[in-house]
């Protein structure tokens, strides 16, 4: 069970109004769109200047999410976990998966015919 309680999105929003605003060149000028929100026991609607906009929208661009760690380079996947092992193919990113993936590619160059022949080492003949 999570313990993890939303913010506010009313609350939050006007927050990040109120520290916006006194930076806006034209506080009067004409809005260029709004945006309404609500909660469970609020609701809000907000006009937004160019100046509050673009804020806006820099602040959404810049977001990332705390379980984003990258894409997968395999499968261009966007669930990697915390050890960066891919959870749709199966890859390991990171250091260790670097190494993991140059030795198997090293395994793979030195055994071509699959795993019968690495168990013999008949790539190579005898050791
Ligand atoms: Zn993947």
């Amino acid at each position: 069970m999570s313990t993890y309680k939303a913010p506010d999105p009313v609350a939050v929003l006007r927050d990040f109004v109120a520290r916006v605003a006194p930076y806006d060149p034209e506080p009067q000028a004409e809005p260029v769109g709004t945006v309404e929100v609500r909660s469970a026991g609020d609701a809000g609607t907000i006009p937004l200047t160019p100046h509050l906009a673009r804020a806006l929208a820099e602040a959404l661009a810049g977001y990332r999410d705390r379980a984003d760690r990258g894409t997968c380079a395999s499968c261009g996947g966007r669930r990697l976990d915390e050890n960066l092992h891919c959870l749709d193919c199966g890859r390991l990113h990171g250091v260790l998966g670097q190494v993991i993936a140059h030795q198997a590619e090293q395994v793979r160059l030195r055994y071509p015919t699959g795993p019968a022949d690495a168990a013999t080492g008949s790539a190579d003949g005898p050791l």
